[in-house]
């Protein structure tokens, strides 16, 4: 059963990684794709080339997610392609950890403009379309780490639950609209940005993980594909652990 017929996702930072198992996976269920990624490399390509073998509309988009006048072009260029958004997955994001004590300004900055500032510009530039549609799914990918905090990661903390305080106010602004937003939380999951962790701290991370496993980018996609599909009718403002039961 094809869960997204006819719908028009568009997912930022895809090129691989957790928005690269989404793309593929909302393109399995018949969704026609729109993705976004800083450059146009190899890796868009090479996905591209992927998702236009489900046979839909597929397109990519280079675009930085953390600029304002990125994201209204984005969204204008995705329109005038697809005709419509039914899925807007806000899941571009990055790291760059350290102690307090020792992280810099532009650290902190980079984070929260790339993580949490581009949740605003995505949203604010789709809401019009969807509030036209009377209809739309915004996804955005918080993490583990914006519930409950991390040593060394207080710029990332923030910019993830600043995510979940911007997910519940817009399902508020917006659901009368039938646009419903939702976050998803993920844990600790196997992708190039955990990858360069070392073994002895996996080890240890695995203990705390009532499932005993490091997630995959699948068990992630899985849960967008609920909230982006018409099984999650009555769901918004919701934040959506997938973590393994983590952070019970
Ligand atoms: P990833 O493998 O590093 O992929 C992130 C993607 O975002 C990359 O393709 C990256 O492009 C792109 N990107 C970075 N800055 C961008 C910008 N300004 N504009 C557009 N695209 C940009 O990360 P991931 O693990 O798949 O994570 C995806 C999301 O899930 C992130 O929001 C992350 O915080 C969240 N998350 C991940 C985990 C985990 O365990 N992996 C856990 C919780 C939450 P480049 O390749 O050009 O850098």
């Amino acid at each position: 059963m094809k869960l997204l017929e006819g719908k028009t996702a568009l997912i930022t930072g895809a090129s691989r990684g957790i928005g690269k198992t989404i793309a593929l996976t909302f393109a399995r269920h018949g969704a026609h794709v729109a993705f976004t990624d800083l450059q146009a490399d190899d890796a868009a390509e090479a996905l591209k080339k992927e998702l236009l073998t489900y046979g839909n509309k597929v397109a990519f988009y280079p675009s930085d997610a953390s600029k304002y006048d990125d994201a209204q072009e984005l969204i204008k260029q995705v329109v005038a392609a697809f005709g419509r958004i039914d899925i807007l997955v806000n899941n571009a994001g990055i790291t760059k950890d350290n102690l307090l004590l020792r992280m810099e300004e532009k650290d902190f900055d980079a984070v929260i403009n790339v993580n949490l500032k581009s949740v605003f510009n995505l949203t604010k530039a789709v809401q019009t379309v969807m509030l036209q549609q009377r209809s739309g799914s915004i996804i955005n990918m918080s993490s583990v780490v914006g519930l409950h905090g991390n040593a060394g990661q207080t710029n990332y903390a923030a910019s993830k639950a600043g995510i979940i305080g911007f997910t519940k106010s817009i399902a508020k602004e917006l659901g009368s609209r039938n646009i419903r937003c939702n976050a998803i939380a993920p844990g600790f999951i196997e992708t190039p940005m955990t990858l360069q962790i070392k073994e002895e701290i996996r080890n240890e991370w695995i203990k705390t993980i009532p499932l005993r496993r490091i997630g995959n980018t699948q068990d992630v996609a899985n849960t967008a594909l609920y909230l982006a599909c018409d099984l999650s009718s009555y769901i918004s403002g919701q934040v959506i652990s997938c973590d393994g039961g983590m952070s019970m």
